[in-house]
């Protein structure tokens, strides 16, 4: 039963009637952990399934974890600023879906929204809403990265209009446990390289799907390579235009950036929570460091507030180039987060039992350069920036009306 709120419900009103209803649905012992700020036993409640489950369906189904969405696809219809609201309110209470749905949530979903037919939109939202599917990101290649648009995973079109995939994906997070993915794979090489691919919904139980978990070296396994060997994929698998693939991925590839770029509210953040320790161990009184977080707090609160200033501007959906300049800040202040994560607690940084869990400070310190590469690297954000808001010429690529068949091999 989705909350009682009106499409043009106000960021105050959307706030109000989430914050409310979690307070309502929520299991009350988990509630009084999480207003007591006993996180640690939120964050067991939220990884154990058998509770957590159908605590992330009833989610769904009051339209929380979807705020945007069409009412009849499991969303409120809400504006993008009252939506930030929505989860604003479900995250103070860390209850809200994990990082493993950010590809669901906010990729798959707006993406199947903008391109997929009536009957993809009726397979997939509700379930995506309600947490019954996990999906994947198949894009990047061993030979295409940032050159997403050079990959040579190939879709062939049988004589009944199924589809035969060959290829090899990696870095795709969460794959091992997805049920769907989305996938580009190249379907007419005589093509130039951006106008031959095709956007496919792929079932990750289809035979010949393998993940292999690739270890991080923050000993977690949450990349992999997937391996497609003769898969066949039904001709409804098709998201999108044939061989336009690439315009399906920019809605993707806008969605992650502008999902990279933090929360659109301002308040409580990472600087605020690295002088929390700071101020704990007192390390706050050494004077360059406390510079470094206090320097760190402002840029943290001036994006907040650029973020939040994007969703209200942006109506229903906040992504656009200008993604890029939050999502460039954002890696440069993750980055800064996780060598003052170190700075701020250094014994825990270099000494902790041998066998025990990687302290917080050396995972945030080893994860630093995370959103510096994932969604688009920063390189990447800064010719974006380049060409499509400061106007300054493109690249120059002579090879880019050759049919991708006829280019040179890069890797
Ligand atoms: C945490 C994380 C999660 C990820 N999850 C997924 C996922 O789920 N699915 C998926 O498909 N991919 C995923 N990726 C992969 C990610 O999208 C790629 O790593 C990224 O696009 C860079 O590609 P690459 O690793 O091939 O590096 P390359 O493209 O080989 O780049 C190497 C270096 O060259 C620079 N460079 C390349 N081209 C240019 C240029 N034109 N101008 C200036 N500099 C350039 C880059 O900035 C980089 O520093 C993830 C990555 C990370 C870190």
């Amino acid at each position: 039963m989705p909350v009682d709120l009106s499409p043009d419900a106000t960021e105050a009103e959307a706030y109000a009637a989430a914050d409310a209803w979690v307070r309502e649905h929520l299991p009350a012992d988990v509630l009084k952990a999480a207003l007591g700020a006993e996180w640690p036993e939120v964050a067991a409640f939220v990884a154990d399934p058998e509770r957590s489950t159908p605590w992330f369906a009833a989610l769904g189904d009051a339209g929380l974890s979807s705020p945007t969405w069409p009412c009849e696809h499991g969303g409120l219809g809400l504006s993008a600023a009252s939506a930030g609201a929505v989860t604003e309110a479900v995250t103070q209470y860390r209850v809200g879906r994990t990082m493993a749905d950010f590809v669901g949530l906010a990729l798959a979903g707006p993406t199947i929204i903008a391109h997929g037919t009536a009957a993809q939109k009726e397979r997939f939202l509700g379930p995506l809403a309600r947490g019954e599917h996990r999906w994947c990101q198949l894009f990047s290649e061993p030979g295409a990265g940032s050159d997403l648009a050079g990959l040579s995973t190939r879709a062939e079109q049988q004589a009944d209009g199924t589809w035969v995939v060959n290829g090899q994906k990696v870095w795709s997070s969460f794959a091992h446990l997805s049920d769907f993915g989305l996938l580009m794979a190249r379907t007419d090489p005589s093509l130039p390289k951006h106008r031959g691919i095709t956007y496919f919904l792929v079932d990750m139980t289809t035979p010949g799907v393998e993940a292999r978990p690739l270890r991080q070296m923050t000993g977690h396994a949450e990349f992999n390579e997937v391996f497609l060997t003769e898969v066949e994929l039904p001709a409804d698998a098709v998201l999108g235009e044939l061989n336009g693939g690439w315009a399906v991925a920019i809605t993707t590839l806008m969605q992650e950036r502008n999902g990279l770029t933090g929360r659109p509210a301002v308040g409580d953040g990472k600087a605020d929570e690295l002088l929390r320790r700071a101020h704990g161990n007192g390390s706050l009184e050494e004077p360059v460091l406390r510079d470094r977080l206090l320097r760190m707090l402002v840029e943290e609160r001036a994006l907040q507030m650029t973020t939040l200033r994007a969703y209200a501007e942006a109506g229903r959906g906040a992504a656009g180039a200008e993604g890029s300049v939050r999502k460039l800040v954002n890696a440069q202040l993750e980055e800064e987060a996780g060598a003052l994560a170190a700075e701020v607690d250094p014994l825990t940084a270099l000494s902790w039992p041998a066998g025990g869990a990687v302290p917080a400070p050396v995972e945030e310190f080893l994860a630093m350069k995370t959103t510096s590469i994932a969604g688009g690297t920063s390189e990447i954000q800064r010719n974006i920036i380049a060409e499509r808001l400061l106007g300054l010429p493109k690249d120059p690529d002579p090879e880019k009306d050759k049919p991708f068949s006829e280019r040179p091999r890069t890797s």
